[in-house]
């Protein structure tokens, strides 16, 4: 059995895979097409995060490829279609990073509310500025989520934790599903999310529904002091309405993990302004969630590719 891993990952699947057959770790092989489509003729495995484009050519050029293993969640990657019609099976990692991306969020709520950064700074420049520094409790506060998935209804429990109130909308999810019911999320409809939120945070996939589903309209709906925080994909926000409603003082800021190009072009204009942070894909990145994902994929690779059932499979 030959394997491929055409990106980063954490060794502690990798023993896993060499168990049963021929390992290639190739960190930057999802840079070259050409390298790619070499590869695959040889691979009976793939093993990807979200920078490998696997369209029809990559699927087409795999003779004896059999399965792709998605190290995370999002498949917008993935031509489904194509895998399907070449019979690839395609297994994810579905909640394996779902804390990390809840966390991540919490950090951001809380740096939002609180700038102990900054104070610390401002103290080593020899101030004692606690005037400046007066912070916002998030008790109290509303989240409003988008999406109520697996990380949504993981980040509510959180949020509740903390004392916030948290409403979300979800049209896939009914008022009886888990998380209206077992979470304290209040389901919501999409305009009483965005008028209501203090922080806004999004969380569903990115598809020809979601695409630019908060723009100019949406950022106008928004409290003057809320806050948006978007760890899901790049494309569902609209940038250029995000920088220009937060120049005109429609929201207070943003946090954006994910943008419509990845890595941010330098010229980008978000990054000139300071009430927008902008990280580089990080959510769902911490030592755990990798070592579990890198572990869960080799088990499910390898049980694809030993005709056993796997728990992973992606409905084709
Ligand atoms: P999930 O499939 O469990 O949940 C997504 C939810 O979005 C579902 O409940 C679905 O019903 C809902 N949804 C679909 N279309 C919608 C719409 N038009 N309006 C409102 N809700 C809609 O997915 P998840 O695991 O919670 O992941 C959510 C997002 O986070 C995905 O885009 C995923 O790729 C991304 N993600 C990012 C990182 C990161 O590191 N930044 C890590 C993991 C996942």
């Amino acid at each position: 059995m030959k394997i491929i891993i055409s990106e980063m990952m954490h060794p502690s699947g990798i023993s896993r895979l060499q168990s049963i057959g021929e390992v290639e770790l190739l960190p930057d092989l999802w840079k070259s097409k050409k390298e790619l489509l070499q590869k695959m003729s040889e691979a009976n495995a793939l093993i990807v995060r979200n920078q490998t484009i696997v369209d029809e050519e990559v699927l087409k050029a795999g003779k004896n490829l059999r399965v792709i293993g998605r190290l995370g969640v999002g498949l917008d990657n993935i031509d489904l279609h194509a895998a399907k019609k070449f019979q690839v099976k395609v297994v994810s990692a579905k909640h394996a990073n779902a804390v990390s991306v809840a966390e991540y969020v919490m950090a951001a709520i809380l740096t939002a509310s609180r700038s102990i950064t900054q104070a610390g700074e401002d103290v080593i420049k020899g101030n004692w500025n606690r005037a400046l520094f007066t912070g916002h409790e998030v008790y109290g506060k509303t989240l409003g989520l988008i999406g109520t998935g697996e990380i949504g209804h993981r980040l509510a429990k959180r949020a509740i934790a903390f004392g916030m109130t948290v409403i979300g909308y979800d049209p896939y999810v009914r008022e009886e599903d888990f998380p209206f019911v077992e979470t304290g999320i209040m389901k919501a409809d999409f305009h009483e999310v965005l008028k209501q939120g203090d922080f806004i945070s999004i969380h569903t996939p990115l598809t020809k529904d979601t695409k630019s589903l908060i723009s100019w309209n949406e950022f106008h709906l928004m409290k003057k002091n809320a806050v948006v925080i978007n760890t899901s994909r790049g494309g569902i926000i609209d940038e250029a309405a995000l920088l220009k409603s937060v120049e005109a003082g429609h929201l207070s800021g943003a946090f954006l993990d994910v943008l419509e190009v990845e890595p941010i072009k330098l010229d980008n204009p978000l990054l000139n302004n300071h009430k927008i942070t902008i990280t580089p894909h990080i959510a769902g990145l911490t030592k755990e969630s990798q070592e579990r994902i890198s572990a869960i994929i080799s088990d499910e690779v390898v049980n694809v590719l030993q005709g056993k059932h796997s728990l992973s499979l992606v409905p084709l």
